[in-house]
């Protein structure tokens, strides 16, 4: 693993470059490991079985990882009982990483020490990825990961309708099937990432072409509307009424909202999940409102914190600051500390972040219309 630290715009190689040895690795390989990042999102779940399945279809023998409890929700999807939260052999001669930014987001499922020599293949679209890995596949044009995968399938001659949009030739690979999977299976996958990420088509970077990707997947007959009711309907009353708790404990001045979820409100609402059942969003769609942030309490003097920011406004560097990351819109972090004292810490930064953002805005504005 490359230990750099510091995201860098350039790739030390090319991205076609990259996607050269990638394919060759995983052409190459026998028994691969792939691990989506902690907490899954429908990205991280949807990358990790579309590129399983299909990896499977090949004829490889294929682990899928998740350090976490993979979300009820996207039980739907083939494979979600075959993803595994530990491993007991690491006979790997490939390991992919998903959705993940950093080494830290693979989870203790990336065991350094076993997987030392084993190349790893950094499969990523967050702006402030680490390139972290041996080759490293990150491109922040893509809205999702899954658009990155479906890429990598038509590197590969896995068939999902209208292929050929890689823009890199290779040696057609012949897709000699195994287990197969119809491609409407994998291209549901892929979709669900593309829906989730893009929060059903609605975000600032959603482009012709990822509109184009997703057509794709449904061509190949994946279902938009199955996907978008698995990924956005599935909220349980326990999750309803630990957004009731966080809405009332919400603040907002100047263009800023937020909120918290303490432990006592989880515990008192049955709720042992994850994430912050949708509040940030909701904060961040809110008119007044340009940032948002929700700081979740956790066990061990922890506060996981999500951020979300209108189109115009960044929080993903500010993530990045705090140890965590993210994309312009959506970052996240988990932070040190009691909820008051990371709270008190947190917003004056998320102050000074929103004015000077809104200053250099407005200054754009006044001279546009020079
Ligand atoms: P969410 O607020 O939905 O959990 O996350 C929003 C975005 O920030 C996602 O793209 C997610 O991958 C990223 N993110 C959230 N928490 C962390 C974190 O602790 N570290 C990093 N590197 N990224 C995070
Ligand atoms: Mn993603």
């Amino acid at each position: 693993m490359n230990d750099t630290l510091v995201p860098t715009d350039q790739a030390s190689i090319s991205l076609p470059e990259a996607w050269e040895t990638a394919i060759r690795l995983i052409r190459d390989s026998s028994d691969v490991l792939l691990i989506c990042h902690v907490s899954p999102d429908g990205d991280a779940i949807g990358s990790l079985l579309g590129l399983g399945l299909a990896l499977r279809d090949l004829g490889k023998a294929v682990t899928l990882a998740c350090e976490s409890p993979v979300p009820a929700k996207f039980s739907f999807l083939t494979g979600y009982t075959s993803i595994v939260d530990t491993l007991d052999a690491y006979g790997f001669d490939l390991v992919i990483g998903l959705d993940s930014s950093d080494p830290s987001r693979l989870g203790s499922v990336y065991d350094a020490d076993q997987l030392s020599g084993v190349p790893l293949i950094n499969i990523d679209h967050h702006i402030t990825n680490l390139r972290f890995g041996d080759i490293n596949i990150v491109d922040p044009r893509a809205a999702s990961t899954a658009e990155l995968v479906l890429t990598c399938l038509d590197y590969l001659g896995v068939p999902i309708q209208g292929g050929g949009s890689a823009d890199l030739a290779l040696d057609e690979g012949a897709y000699t099937p195994g287990e197969t999977h119809p491609s409407s299976e994998i291209a549901t996958c892929l979709l669900t990432g593309m829906v989730t990420d893009t929060l059903g088509f609605r975000t600032s970077n959603v482009t012709p072409r990822v509109m184009a990707a997703a057509v794709r997947t449904m061509e190949a007959g994946a279902s938009l509307s199955q996907v978008t009711y698995y990924a956005f309907n599935q909220r349980s009353l326990v999750e309803l009424s630990l957004l009731a708790s966080g809405l009332s404990r919400l603040q907002a001045e100047d263009g800023l909202a937020w909120s918290e979820i303490t432990l006592a409100d989880r515990h008192a609402c049955g709720y042992d999940g994850d994430g912050d059942v949708g509040l940030v969003g909701m904060l961040a769609r809110t008119k007044e409102i340009y940032i948002a942030a929700v700081f979740s309490e956790k066990n061990n003097q922890q506060v996981e914190i999500s951020f979300r920011a209108d189109p115009g406004f960044d929080v993903a560097q500010l993530a990045l600051t705090l140890g965590g990351g993210g994309h312009p819109a959506a970052s996240g972090c988990t932070v040190h500390g009691s909820l008051e004292s990371v709270k008190a810490r947190i917003l004056p930064l998320l102050r000074v972040t929103l004015d000077e953002q809104r200053r250099a805005n407005d200054g754009q504005q006044s001279s546009s219309a020079l």
